[in-house]
Protein backbone atom coordinates (compact mmCIF):
# COMPACT_ATOMS: atom_id res chain seq x y z
CA UNK A 1 0.00 0.00 0.00
CA UNK A 2 1.47 3.92 -0.89
CA UNK A 3 1.84 5.98 1.63
CA UNK A 4 1.75 3.68 4.40
CA UNK A 5 3.94 5.88 6.55
CA UNK A 6 1.71 8.78 6.44
CA UNK A 7 -1.30 6.66 7.17
CA UNK A 8 0.81 5.38 10.02
CA UNK A 9 1.64 9.08 11.15
CA UNK A 10 -1.73 10.05 11.15
CA UNK A 11 -3.26 7.25 13.10
CA UNK A 12 -0.14 7.59 15.56
CA UNK A 13 0.63 3.73 15.56
CA UNK A 14 4.37 2.00 15.38
CA UNK A 15 5.81 -1.88 15.07
CA UNK A 16 2.50 -2.38 13.04
CA UNK A 17 1.06 -3.29 9.72
CA UNK A 18 -1.54 -1.53 8.24
CA UNK A 19 -3.35 -3.87 5.79
CA UNK A 20 -5.62 -1.72 4.40
CA UNK A 21 -7.69 1.92 5.11
CA UNK A 22 -11.50 1.92 4.64
CA UNK A 23 -14.16 4.05 5.10
CA UNK A 24 -17.11 2.94 6.58
CA UNK A 25 -20.20 4.94 4.82
CA UNK A 26 -23.41 4.19 7.00
CA UNK A 27 -20.88 4.71 10.56
CA UNK A 28 -18.87 7.48 9.14
CA UNK A 29 -15.55 5.90 10.60
CA UNK A 30 -12.38 5.22 8.75
CA UNK A 31 -11.24 1.92 9.67
CA UNK A 32 -7.55 0.89 9.56
CA UNK A 33 -7.52 -2.68 9.23
CA UNK A 34 -3.74 -3.80 11.22
CA UNK A 35 -1.61 -6.39 12.81
CA UNK A 36 1.05 -5.96 14.87
CA UNK A 37 4.53 -6.73 13.13
CA UNK A 38 6.57 -10.32 13.53
CA UNK A 39 8.47 -9.08 16.27
CA UNK A 40 5.36 -7.94 18.43
CA UNK A 41 2.77 -10.73 18.22
CA UNK A 42 2.04 -13.30 20.46
CA UNK A 43 3.18 -11.58 23.92
CA UNK A 44 0.88 -11.35 26.50
CA UNK A 45 -1.74 -8.61 27.05
CA UNK A 46 -0.33 -7.95 30.71
CA UNK A 47 3.43 -8.62 30.63
CA UNK A 48 4.48 -8.96 27.32
CA UNK A 49 6.42 -11.86 27.76
CA UNK A 50 6.43 -14.03 24.27
CA UNK A 51 3.47 -16.60 24.54
CA UNK A 52 2.23 -19.72 22.86
CA UNK A 53 -0.39 -19.20 20.56
CA UNK A 54 -3.54 -20.53 22.67
CA UNK A 55 -6.35 -19.76 19.95
CA UNK A 56 -7.90 -17.57 17.66
CA UNK A 57 -9.88 -15.28 20.59
CA UNK A 58 -13.17 -13.54 20.26
CA UNK A 59 -12.21 -12.49 16.71
CA UNK A 60 -12.27 -9.01 15.22
CA UNK A 61 -12.56 -5.61 17.45
CA UNK A 62 -11.88 -2.13 17.14
CA UNK A 63 -10.15 0.63 18.80
CA UNK A 64 -10.95 4.19 19.19
CA UNK A 65 -8.05 5.70 17.02
CA UNK A 66 -7.00 9.66 16.78
CA UNK A 67 -10.02 11.63 14.63
CA UNK A 68 -8.86 12.99 11.59
CA UNK A 69 -9.95 16.41 10.82
CA UNK A 70 -13.46 15.81 11.53
CA UNK A 71 -13.68 12.20 10.70
CA UNK A 72 -13.35 9.20 13.43
CA UNK A 73 -11.18 7.04 13.22
CA UNK A 74 -10.60 3.28 14.34
CA UNK A 75 -8.38 0.62 14.31
CA UNK A 76 -9.15 -2.85 13.28
CA UNK A 77 -7.18 -6.33 13.85
CA UNK A 78 -7.87 -9.87 15.24
CA UNK A 79 -7.53 -10.61 18.75
CA UNK A 80 -5.65 -13.98 19.34
CA UNK A 81 -4.78 -15.66 22.69
CA UNK A 82 -1.82 -16.90 23.84
CA UNK A 83 -0.93 -19.05 27.36
CA UNK A 84 1.42 -17.22 29.67
CA UNK A 85 3.29 -18.90 31.86
CA UNK A 86 2.56 -16.62 34.88
CA UNK A 87 -1.28 -15.20 33.81
CA UNK A 88 -2.73 -17.87 32.18
CA UNK A 89 -4.84 -17.26 28.69
CA UNK A 90 -5.34 -13.97 27.84
CA UNK A 91 -5.57 -12.02 24.58
CA UNK A 92 -2.52 -11.25 22.64
CA UNK A 93 -1.03 -7.96 23.60
CA UNK A 94 -1.37 -5.26 20.79
CA UNK A 95 1.72 -2.40 20.17
CA UNK A 96 -0.98 0.59 20.11
CA UNK A 97 -2.92 0.01 22.86
CA UNK A 98 -2.91 -0.69 26.58
CA UNK A 99 -4.48 -4.21 27.64
CA UNK A 100 -7.84 -4.06 27.89
CA UNK A 101 -8.31 -0.58 26.33
CA UNK A 102 -10.84 0.58 23.75
CA UNK A 103 -8.85 3.25 22.11
CA UNK A 104 -5.16 3.96 21.41
CA UNK A 105 -1.82 5.17 22.94
CA UNK A 106 -2.14 8.01 20.29
CA UNK A 107 -5.44 8.83 21.52
CA UNK A 108 -4.99 8.75 25.18
CA UNK A 109 -2.04 10.98 24.59
CA UNK A 110 -4.11 13.48 23.01
CA UNK A 111 -7.21 13.31 25.59
CA UNK A 112 -4.27 13.77 28.55
CA UNK A 113 -2.94 17.03 26.48
CA UNK A 114 -5.98 18.21 25.99
CA UNK A 115 -6.82 18.00 29.94
CA UNK A 116 -3.37 19.18 30.77
CA UNK A 117 -4.16 22.21 33.68
CA UNK A 118 -3.46 25.26 32.63
CA UNK A 119 -4.02 25.03 29.04
CA UNK A 120 -5.40 28.38 28.22
CA UNK A 121 -6.03 29.97 25.02
CA UNK A 122 -5.58 33.39 24.53
CA UNK A 123 -7.44 35.08 21.57
CA UNK A 124 -5.52 38.60 22.25
ZN1 LIG B 1 1.86 -12.67 31.17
Amino acid sequence: MRDVSLWRNLLGIEKTVLERVVFDEDAQVLVAHVRPVARQRGRCGRCQRRSPQYDGGPGRRRWRALDLGTIRAELEADTPRVRCREHGVVVAAVPWARHDAGHTYAFDDQVAWLATPGLEVHSD
